[in-house]
């Protein structure tokens, strides 16, 4: 599995659609400053779910669609793709490829893709958990992230260690199966009421 290609169009400083296009091995990006260098690590944690609009240096999400230069116009919309090989079939799909899509517009209306069908954030989560590419993973590391995570709390590190592991989706999924045991408690002690108050 590794990442084969990123589409941006109207994200941050790319006003054009642009393709990257990478192959297995590395990958240096190098220009000079602001450029844009890290605006590709942004579309990368954008397309992967990300809502916090500090996280991608901005003061809302907005300021990720491009807002135009004194020679061009501010765009409507910002969309980023990227293209995952799944020759491996670590992602759990039965596609050799895997495309992940995101789209803004101005007024707030925003749309997930997988393979080109509409989907939900959470569907793009579940296929990527344990993989280290979501957007909690450790597939980004950003400057001083490091530092933060030998300096964070042990249950913060604990979550990069279970991501590495592959135990996040089952840890989700006893959370939710816990959540629903919960819910039905109530309702049986509700019946009981009921049901006394019958007797
Ligand atoms: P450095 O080497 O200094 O870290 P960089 O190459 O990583 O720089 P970035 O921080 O990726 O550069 O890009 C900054 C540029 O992106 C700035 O010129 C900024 O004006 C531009 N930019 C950011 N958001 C937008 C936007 N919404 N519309 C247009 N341009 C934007």
């Amino acid at each position: 599995m590794y990442l084969k290609s990123l589409e941006v169009h109207g994200f941050k400083s790319f006003a054009n659609k642009l393709l990257f296009e990478f192959h297995n091995g590395i990958t240096a990006i190098v220009g000079p400053n602001g450029s844009g260098k890290s605006n590709v690590a942004d579309a990368v944690r954008w397309v992967l779910g990300e809502q916090s609009a500090k996280q991608l240096r901005g003061a809302k999400m907005e300021d990720i669609i491009f807002a135009g230069t004194e020679l061009r116009k501010p765009l409507g919309y910002a969309y980023v793709a990227i293209t995952i090989s799944n020759e491996d079939h670590k992602l759990n799909v039965p596609y050799e490829e895997v495309t992940i899509a995101r789209r803004v517009y101005r007024s707030g209306e925003s749309e997930y893709l997988l393979n080109g069908a509409s989907c939900r954030l959470r569907d793009i989560q579940e296929l990527l958990f344990d993989t280290g590419i979501g957007k909690e993973g450790y597939s980004i590391i950003g400057q001083g992230q490091i530092d933060k995570i030998l300096s964070g709390k042990p249950e913060e590190r604990r979550e990069l260690f279970d991501e590495a592991a592959g135990i996040v989706k089952f840890k989700k999924r006893k959370a939710a199966a816990e959540k629903n045991l919960a819910e039905e408690q109530q309702n049986m002690i509700r019946i009981e009421d009921i049901l006394s108050e019958l007797e």
